[in-house]
């Protein structure tokens, strides 16, 4: 009996999981993940503090980010919705918590002023508060709070509950995760992706999605050439008390405190161009820790459960690399830097809808079903 080849992902972090787990959704009836690791707990994602916050990344010079980020965020909703019904409770419900940004001293009060007008300019739902004000929302913030800036409209996720679901989504829906199965090479003959090779073995593909986050340019046989490159952040994990509450993730030029319904509390994070170094080193932890206590003096108190370091995707512009590619049958999921957790449900879209459309091109399959949800 013939049997078709299996649409092939490469990397079962975040991108990888929701790609493969989207093209089931959608009717494609063979879906393999290769992971180098352990799928949903070797990338990034494990490690991030699963902000979901436009309105706070918006940047002078990327725009794009924001309006991305918003689009991306509005389909959270939908998405949290079908994955409760492919992994039952165990999907997250996203907190829309918003973020408060605080400034401490007077270079960092005319920082945020020009940020909150930037912002005010663009049309970005933002309110400008004092120290008292963000007080009142938040007992617990250190009198060195001079003003803030609160963005009522973002939000944040538990990200390791949602790698985790998509995980259990996937194989529920029938995919098949290759674990401890990093992928060296894509082979590509005559201009087409044909197939992946792990140790020496060649695995045949109808499509191959290249996911693998900061790993994705040691992908070898790739052409061109993937740079993107890896932006190490570590993060300290602290346990949570009932004298050490916050409502939302707070963030200051320096640090951002991020409180997860699983009682851990994230101070991250440092941006280091260090290459693969995955070790967590004093200094940065040091200074994170100090920082934090300088908004947040109850901290002090606080179990360090975690020290975590992991790589931001990221490529020279700091924009993504998703969807279509120049090679027939390879698709692109990757170099979302600091912002894949926000951005997973709009690059899942993007790349699932390009792979379906081609499929429908190649097999002149009329779908009555419309666009990828
Ligand atoms: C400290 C920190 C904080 C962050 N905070 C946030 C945040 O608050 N909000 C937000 O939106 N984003 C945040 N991010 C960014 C976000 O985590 C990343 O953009 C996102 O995880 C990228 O997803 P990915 O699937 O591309 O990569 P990853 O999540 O890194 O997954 C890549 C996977 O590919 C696997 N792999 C690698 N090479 C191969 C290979 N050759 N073959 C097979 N598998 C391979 C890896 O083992 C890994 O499992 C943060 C990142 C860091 C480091």
């Amino acid at each position: 009996m013939h049997r078709s080849k299996p649409h092939i992902v490469v990397g079962g972090g975040i991108m990888g999981l929701a790609v493969g787990w989207k093209l089931l959704r959608n009717g494609i009836e063979q879906v393999e993940i290769f992971e180098a690791g352990e799928a949903g707990r070797s990338g990034a994602a494990w490690v991030a503090g699963g902000m979901l916050c436009p309105r706070a990344e918006a940047g002078f010079e990327d725009m794009d980010v924001y309006e991305e980020g918003v689009e991306s965020l509005n389909l959270y909703p939908l998405l949290l919705n079908e994955l409760r019904e492919d992994a039952g409770d165990v999907a997250p419900a996203i907190d829309n918590c918003g973020t408060m940004m605080l400034a401490t001293n007077a270079d960092e009060v005319r920082e945020l002023h020009r940020q909150f007008e930037f912002r005010k300019r663009e049309g970005v739902p933002v309110e400008l508060i004092t120290g008292e004000e963000a007080r009142e929302r938040e007992p617990l913030l250190s009198a060195k709070v001079k003003s803030a800036m609160w963005l009522a409209k973002d939000a944040q996720i538990n990200n390791r509950k949602l790698v985790l679901a998509l995980r259990q989504a996937f194989r529920n829906r029938g995919g098949t995760l290759h674990e401890q199965e990093p992928v060296s090479e894509i082979v590509i003959r005559n201009g087409r992706a044909v197939a992946v090779l792990c140790g020496d073995v060649e695995h045949e593909a109808s499509s191959i999605t290249v996911a693998a986050g900061a790993w994705s340019s040691k992908v070898g046989g790739l052409w061109p050439n993937l740079s993107i490159r890896p932006v190490k952040g570590q993060v300290i994990g602290l346990r949570i008390q009932p004298f050490a509450k916050l409502k939302q993730p707070i963030r200051t030029p320096r640090v951002y405190i991020v409180p997860k319904d699983d009682g851990r509390l994230l101070v991250g994070a440092t941006s280091e161009e260090v290459g693969y170094d995955k070790r967590v080193t004093a200094g940065p932890v040091m200074e994170l820790l100090h920082y934090a206590w300088d908004v947040f003096p109850a901290v002090f108190e606080l179990e360090i459960e975690e020290l975590m370091a992991s790589f931001r995707p990221a490529t020279k512009d700091h924009r993504p690399i998703v969807g279509d590619s120049e090679t027939n049958g390879l698709y692109y999921a990757t170099g979302h830097y600091r912002h894949g957790i926000l951005m997973m449900p709009l690059a899942a879209k993007k790349v699932t809808e390009a792979i379906l459309k081609h499929r429908h091109t190649q097999t002149h399959f009329v779908s009555t079903a419309g666009a990828v949800l």
